[in-house]
């Protein structure tokens, strides 16, 4: 009977959502990421990785250079409380790289594989909401041992009747959502079984599912420009309650990921060149040549910050220009291999006390040069867009007086996790993708 029953309810289910329904096996819903090693070490043209060492960590250096820079761009009412907390601020600018180390979940947040959405871009979803709920899709467990997927980014939602999908996107938003953030993927059934019965497709003393949970396949291609509106709002919220340690926390952070949004390799899946025999560009790009060159004679005058009337559509554009960049540092670096001398690209280099090959500074200037400048000019456009960020939620907050604001003191159990991070980060294995900083 109960048999009868579920196909009854699936068969309804069918009706009310077409394009939603099918089924797949529990153990081939897990999505490993590749586990790219790296930092770079020369073969002939190409940049290869090595495992045992760590990623170069925009690395280390220029994300604290972007936060101090920011920092030194702000108005006097901000700088009253930002100046005396700079080298924290700089310090810390690598933090959510450190966490890379601790949790699996931190790694999405520092890129987004564009090239997985398009170009053309008009599907992808700007808000975070639509975003998830797009690419999410549930799974309930019948008694059988049956799973069953609704909703899922196969199914454009174009064979659901409005109503129907307002009704999802209530669930979703209710059940769903907070779920992410606690990294729990287990749905709560009888609210599954509840929100069926909503829609007229249950019967009454019947329990077709014992279990459910959900997937998001947005962490996977990366999080970042949603990420960054969520931070913005946290932000301004921390503004208004006049909290200096959450300030000092949320600004460091949003320096890192806005940092992040402006290299080209943070926005595609060939995050390392890794698809075109490209291996340590990231680092090539992002670290290396700051390192060298920064130092030197990048212009860091960015002016005062502006407001910025609509944070999400900021965010996006820091990606997709970036994006637009990918096609450019890939390409340049491959014809330059090939012109430039085979035994003058690779240098012995010392990196976290450790021997390595390295780009040579010739062959960095080199590229540096064809780049025309692009690193220079991304470094300053994070800058710029780093203090817009942090001066436009001190606006949106009422600009709160932060002249007096208490000096944040860390507590005990702050200072531990504080020194956790920095033991994993030395001792451990990062945990998701490790070549995006
Ligand atoms: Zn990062």
């Amino acid at each position: 009977m109960k048999k009868i029953i579920f196909a009854l309810i699936v068969a309804a289910m069918g009706i009310i959502f077409p394009a939603a329904f099918r089924t797949m096996h529990h153990t081939s819903c897990a999505n490993e990421q590749p586990n790219h090693s790296s930092f770079i070490i020369p073969h002939s043209s190409s940049l290869i990785p090595h495992s045992s060492l760590k990623p170069p960590i925009w690395g280390f250096f220029a994300h604290k250079r972007i936060n101090r820079l920011a920092v030194l761009t702000l108005p006097p009412e901000m700088m009253v409380f930002f100046k005396p907390n700079i080298d924290w601020l700089s310090d810390h600018a690598v933090d959510p790289d450190m966490r890379r180390y601790a949790t699996k979940n931190e790694a999405p947040r520092h890129y987004i594989d564009l090239d997985n959405y398009g170009p053309p871009f008009n599907n992808l979803p700007l808000g975070w909401t639509d975003a998830l709920l797009q690419h999410s899709e549930i799974f309930g467990i019948t008694e059988q041992g049956d799973t069953l997927g609704f909703f899922g980014p196969n199914d454009t939602g174009n064979t659901m009747p409005d109503d129907k999908k307002q009704a999802y996107r209530r669930f979703f938003i209710r059940q769903i959502l907070p779920l992410y953030f606690t990294a729990q993927e287990t749905v709560n059934v009888d609210s599954l079984l509840a929100f069926f019965s909503e829609q007229g497709c249950t019967a009454d003393d019947t329990r077709p599912f014992v279990s459910g949970f959900y997937r998001d396949y947005l962490s996977e291609h990366g999080i970042l420009p949603w990420h960054l509106q969520s931070m913005q709002r946290r932000l301004t919220d921390a503004f208004r309650a006049r909290d200096a340690k959450r300030i000092l926390r949320l600004c460091a952070d949003m320096g890192h990921y806005i940092g992040d949004a402006h290299v080209p390799f943070h926005t595609t899946s060939n995050y390392n060149g890794q698809k075109t025999e490209q291996h340590g560009i990231h680092g090539f790009w992002e670290s290396r040549i700051p390192e060298i060159f920064a130092d030197e004679g990048y212009d860091y005058f960015v002016g005062k910050p502006e407001y910025v009337p609509d944070p999400q559509a900021f965010f996006w554009q820091a990606v997709f220009d970036s994006n637009s960049m990918v096609d450019s540092v890939l390409g340049m670096e491959k014809a330059l291999s090939k012109s430039f001398p085979t035994d003058r690209q690779m240098c012995p280099d010392v990196r976290n006390g450790k021997p390595v090959l390295a780009p040579c500074r010739d062959y960095s200037a080199a590229y540096q040069d064809v780049l025309q400048g692009m690193i220079e000019r991304r470094m300053r456009a994070a800058i710029h867009a780093v203090s817009c960020a942090w001066y436009t939620a001190w606006v949106d907050a009422g600009q709160p007086d932060l002249s007096n604001m208490n000096a944040p003191v860390a507590t005990e159990a702050e200072i531990k996790e504080e020194e956790e991070l920095k033991k994993n980060y030395q001792q451990g294995k990062i945990l998701g993708r490790p070549e995006d900083h």
